[in-house]
């Protein structure tokens, strides 16, 4: 059997009145089967787009997205929805996501009914599962989701995505909206479901702390492009990438011991509409020179199974976590 692989070569233009907008340009990712891979940038870099990509919520102008050897760019809207069954999605904001009008019970066995999955008692009987496998009650079904809080309704929106017995599960921002409390509760229960159920888990995060305990690799998103890819513990004591240097440097770390801050990232990124020229992230980055305004740098693998998109990678000696604080 195959891989579990997804390729993406891709164009995504929004189009506006004017303007052409490529939220996602020219990707190319291949995510391990059984991996929790992390896509982070900050918002609007296109990473909530490349979600949607990978699941086919939207569909690429170019390119291919290839799941376990079938290319579900190219496929029927009902062949899709049978695969729909294997390829979940968590959305960022577990209040508008939710149908209002819908109990907890009908949000949840509603995949399984689109899917035709057992007979109604059945059902029943595993959102009642379900809903206990994620910490809430079986009576919590009779509900509806306004008497929850944020991380309940969070709860609920997995289960939901559980339902139909997914192999994937792409979670946009899938903690982000809620309390730093809650988020941790939140990660713990999709790592134990991940092991429970095999789960290959695609998190997009704008927050590398996020995602630090959670991932097994990381690609860093800058203005539609990825300018780094990383096992997680590399990418945090090693980063490659001026831009992955200055989202670890914004990473709030403990006194005792913590490096004094480099570079914060300045400014706002620049409008994807007209993406500077060369490297995107020259108007930005400390190290630039005259190439890097001149030339677009390549994503390059290197024999070590990483990848970066800059010119000067090879001569920078960038800052990460230190090896003691990234162990925390
Ligand atoms: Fe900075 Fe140049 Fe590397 Fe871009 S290519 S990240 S501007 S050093
Ligand atoms: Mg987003």
């Amino acid at each position: 059997t195959r891989a579990l692989r997804r390729r993406f070569v891709t164009h995504k233009p929004l189009v506006g009145a004017q303007t052409e907008v490529r939220a996602v340009d020219g990707i190319d990712l291949r995510i391990r089967r059984g991996e929790t891979f992390a896509i982070v940038g900050e918002s609007g870099c296109g990473k909530s787009t490349l979600a949607r990509l990978l699941v086919r919520l939207i569909d690429p102008s170019e390119g291919s997205v290839i799941y376990d050897g079938t290319d579900i760019s190219r496929i029927s809207a009902d062949k899709m929805r049978g695969l729909r069954r294997d390829l979940q999605f968590i959305f960022q904001d577990p209040f508008s996501s939710l149908n209002p009008r819908m109990t907890v019970g009908a949000l949840v066995e509603e995949p399984m009914r689109a899917h035709r999955i057992g007979t109604r008692r059945e059902r029943r009987a595993r959102v009642a599962a379900l809903l206990e496998r994620v910490g809430l009650m079986p009576e919590h079904a009779n509900r509806y989701p306004h008497e929850f809080s944020g991380g309940q309704r969070q709860r609920i929106g997995i289960a939901r995505a559980l339902a139909s017995g997914p192999k994937v599960l792409i979670g946009d921002e899938p903690v982000s909206a809620l309390d730093v409390s809650i988020q941790a509760q939140v990660v713990n229960i999709l790592e134990d479901l991940k092991q429970e159920f095999g789960l290959t888990l695609i998190v997009i995060a704008h927050d590398l702390a996020v995602i630090r305990h959670m991932a097994d690799r990381v690609a860093v998103m800058y203005l539609g492009e990825i300018v780094e890819e990383a096992p997680v513990a590399e990418l945090f004591t090693a980063p490659r990438h001026p831009y992955t240097e200055a989202l670890i440097s914004s990473i709030p770390v403990p006194r005792v011991g913590a490096r004094a801050g480099v570079a914060t990232i300045d400014g706002e990124p620049p409008n994807p509409i007209a993406p500077p020229p060369g490297c995107r992230f020259h108007p930005r980055c400390p190290y630039a020179q005259a190439v890097c305004r001149a030339e677009r740098p390549k994503l390059t693998r290197g024999p070590d199974a990483r990848s970066v998109a800059c010119h000067r990678h090879a001569e920078l000696s960038l800052t990460g976590l230190a090896p003691d604080i990234a162990a925390r």
